[in-house]
């Protein structure tokens, strides 16, 4: 969609309030489906996009992250800050907010929030992930770490795998009771339990989602058998992993962008020429997904900026023709381009 001038003067924002509104209005589990179909769509044509690890600001209690990336026709970004201690301040561990930019000007087309979004997104390629990866029937999922994406991570994978059980498990019991209350009614059943192992009776999908920034262990080598997909979130610093180096071992591994997940992801434990398979590889029908029942397939997530671009491009295309957003007075429009100065004098009256 080439740029009006007309257009130009304003920048759609939607709000954290306005994207509420919109996924309610849409409904969460047809948004999470419908950007799993347009990360995927993405995701198959990845030589498209300019690729770089993201630009990381580490400090002793968090990290703050650029993510960008371009197809050539727009550019976008998201800033986004990973801080466990955040949630005992009453803050999020994770705040985003987003830019989708028009190559051919470089004028700004969309400035989003993004914690909601990179919720939404997380799950959504999660999902995606398993889809390909899980064993085939896998109903039930462990849901270990029950914070702020835990439940995105639970109606994706109903919406898009076709679970139908969570069992539930955190080292707050406070958390998973505000999980369980959360998705009571959505048609799942949720089964809380009071330890990781409890968690995994039957269950084949893993997921871990918990903030801690060590090396932790939420998941050793004994609690892992044959045949399950792991479905890793939370492992996505330096020094910040969630499992065994053995399960690693143990397993196929499947990562975003390798150049970003050798530094932030679970492979971060293993040597740099231990071989892994690109997600993109498996969607786009090059390299194949799960080959036996009793592999161990494991999604190695950090989270990467394709998925964002793909993430702010849905939400310009469902924006459009609905009130979900305000437009931003930020960008200089005097009427002569070069007479920027002129435009000051004047409204200086
Ligand atoms: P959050 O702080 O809201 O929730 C984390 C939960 O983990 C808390 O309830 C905490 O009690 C629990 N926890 C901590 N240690 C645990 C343990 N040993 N066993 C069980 N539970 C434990 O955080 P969040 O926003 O839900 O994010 C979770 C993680 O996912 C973070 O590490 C975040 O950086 C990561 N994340 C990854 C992606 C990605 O794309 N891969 C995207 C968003 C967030």
């Amino acid at each position: 969609m080439p740029l009006q001038p007309s257009e130009t003067a304003f920048v759609p924002f939607v709000s954290v309030q306005q994207m509420m509104d919109l996924v309610n209005h849409l409904g969460v589990e047809r948004v999470l489906a419908d950007l799993a179909a347009a990360i995927e769509a993405d995701f198959r044509r990845w030589d498209a996009f300019d690729k770089v690890p993201r630009l990381a600001s580490h400090s002793e209690v968090g990290v703050i992250e650029l993510m960008p990336t371009s197809d050539g026709e727009m550019y976008g970004f998201k800033y986004v800050n990973g801080h466990p201690k955040n949630t005992g301040q009453g803050l999020q561990t994770v705040s985003a907010f987003g830019l989708l930019a028009d190559v051919d000007t470089g004028y700004p087309r969309l400035l989003s929030e993004m914690t909601l979004l990179t919720a939404l997104r997380t799950a959504a390629t999660s999902a995606m992930a398993a889809r390909h990866l899980a064993p085939a029937g896998a109903t039930t999922m462990a849901m270990i770490g029950n914070g702020a994406q835990s439940e995105f991570q639970c109606l994706a994978f109903k919406a898009i795998c076709g679970v139908d059980t969570v069992r539930l498990y955190d080292i707050d019991p406070a958390a998973t009771g505000k999980c369980a209350r959360n998705l009571a009614g959505h048609g799942l059943t949720v089964v809380p339990c009071s330890s990781g192992e409890e968690s995994m009776e039957g269950a084949g999908i893993i997921t871990t989602c918990t903030a801690d920034k060590q090396y932790a262990t939420i998941l050793t080598d004994n609690m892992v058998g044959a045949g399950v997909h792991i479905n890793a979130i939370g492992g996505d610093c330096p020094g910040k992993t969630e499992l065994a180096r053995e399960i690693l071992l143990r397993s196929e591994i499947f990562v975003e962008y390798p150049p970003q997940t050798r530094i932030e992801g679970e492979i971060q434990q293993l040597d740099e020429t231990h071989p892994v398979t690109e997600l993109w590889q498996v969607i786009a029908g090059q390299r194949p997904g799960r080959r036996d029942a009793r592999q161990i397939t494991l999604f190695d997530s950090v989270g990467f900026a394709v998925e964002d671009f793909s993430a702010l491009r849905y939400i310009l295309g469902a924006i459009q023709g609905t009130g979900f957003y305000t437009n931003l007075d930020m960008l200089a429009d005097p009427d002569d381009p070069r007479d920027l100065f002129g435009m000051l004098a004047r409204a200086a009256g």
